[in-house]
């Protein structure tokens, strides 16, 4: 019998790949893919690298390698996606969740201290969860609603809450805000209304990384001809969804905080001073009802 590659070569040749594929940190990635084709730990690949991987496993490489070098993104393919250190399933359905979205969560437990608040939660374009669930996994006396427009974002959500144990303070409601009458199945008010609406330029959708353009959903991207529609239609519908006190935490992109304070402003709430993220972008804008 001819013995396959071994652990230790099914690496490499899935970095030379990925390599030619135009991505970095290859080789993290490639003991990522072959831990999940193999279904071992790092640990494992690494004390049995030279061992010949059984052909179930040569195969399932192959494939998820292929699926890279398209640039899928790896939580896609993994399934998986960790934020703010809770396992989250994701799937095309959904947006990644991005560790710029944590600068969200760190804002609401600062501006909201107390965490044995019961406080109700709504989040508009729920995705995955990440905002949502892990508000109610930092503040286990609170509620949520989480509206989607895409219903297999809401399978997806709806997981995730079970995963996270959190399902029972969980409703998740089929909504468009593009469509009248959407703000009318949400029943608040709320203390707390968050976002991560699409805040993409629709003519620069194509210019960004193939992992977004391609393969996340163009629903959680697309924020029209100036990237600010969401914010619109968010803001104006805010003062009757959020309690007087209340918070609206609103992720944007670069440059479009003052846009979106402008806009919050409008509709007559007070926007506070925008909460920067890692990177220094001015990633959250708060606005007090
Ligand atoms: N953060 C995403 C990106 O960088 C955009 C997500 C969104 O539009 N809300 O492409």
């Amino acid at each position: 019998m001819i013995e396959g590659p071994t652990y230790d070569a099914l690496l490499r040749d899935t970095a030379v790949a990925l390599t030619s594929a135009g991505i970095d940190n290859v080789r993290f990635e490639a003991r990522l893919l072959l831990g999940h084709a193999a279904g071992l730990g790092v640990e494992q690949l690494i004390a049995r690298g030279g061992d010949p991987a059984p052909a179930g496993v040569v195969t399932a490489m192959r494939e998820l390698t292929a699926r890279r070098v398209r640039r899928e993104p790896m939580a896609y393919i993994l399934g998986e996606r960790e934020f703010w250190g809770l396992p989250f399933k994701v799937s095309p359905a959904v947006l990644v969740p991005r560790p710029d979205s944590e600068t969200l969560i760190e804002a609401a437990l600062d501006l909201l201290p107390g965490r044995e608040r019961p406080l109700r939660i709504l989040d508009l374009g729920v995705g995955s969860g990440c905002l949502l669930l892990t508000l109610l996994k930092e503040y286990p006396e609170a509620t949520g609603v989480g509206m989607d427009a895409s219903e297999a974002a809401l399978v997806i959500a709806g997981e995730n809450a079970a995963s996270l144990g959190v399902a029972a303070r969980t409703r998740l409601v089929p909504g468009d805000w593009r469509k009248a009458g959407w703000a009318d199945l949400l029943d608040g008010p709320f203390d707390l209304l968050v976002s991560n609406p699409p805040y993409i330029v629709t003519d620069t959708i194509s210019a960004l990384m193939p992992e977004v353009a391609n393969h996340e959903p163009r629903l959680a991207l697309d924020g029209g001809a100036d990237g600010l529609t969401a914010y619109r239609i968010i803001a104006a519908a805010a003062p009757r969804l959020i309690a007087p006190g209340g918070w609206a935490l609103v992720e944007g992109g670069e440059g479009q905080a003052t846009d979106i304070s402008s806009i919050f402003a409008a509709a007559g709430l007070s926007p506070q001073i925008p909460r920067k993220d890692l990177a220094g972008v001015e990633r959250v804008v708060p606005a007090l009802h």
